[in-house]
């Protein structure tokens, strides 16, 4: 079986992990329109593990931010859609889509920690109580 060894949504070069998820032209499009800071010379590069060093240590403490493993995730989707079904998705859309994916998740978060007890709640022993009549 030949495998292709360019990329099938750009065509311009070696299909990597970094060139998909952060040289190819769409990708490099989602980057540019999230929120996620593209400083130039530091992301994206050329190299999988700086960019990923930047997304994991190097962002600022910003709920913004935690967006991007869902961007990692919709370019990989899009990637996908592309070599299986020969659809293209715009960069927007990933952007969009991976907004509020992180959203519905910090959602469900939001509502896990209103669903746990308190603490105290744990500590509770009805014998502890006094009742006085
Ligand atoms: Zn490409």
């Amino acid at each position: 079986m030949r495998v292709d060894p360019l990329c099938v949504r750009c065509g311009m070069g070696a299909e990597t992990i970094n060139h998909m998820l952060f040289e190819c032209p769409p990708a490099l499009q989602a980057w540019a329109i999230a929120p996620i800071p593209t400083p130039p010379q530091v992301f994206p590069t050329d190299a999988l593990y700086s960019n990923m060093a930047h997304l994991f240590w190097n962002l600022p403490d910003n709920e913004d931010l935690v967006m991007y493993p869902w961007l990692l995730w919709y370019i990989w989707k899009a990637r996908n859609y592309k070599v299986f079904s020969n659809d293209d998705y715009n960069p927007q859309d990933v952007m969009e889509s991976a907004v509020t994916e992180a959203r519905a998740w910090a959602a469900v978060q939001t509502l896990n920690q209103k669903m746990t007890l308190p603490k105290i709640c744990y500590k509770y022993n009805p014998e502890d109580k006094i009742l006085n009549f």
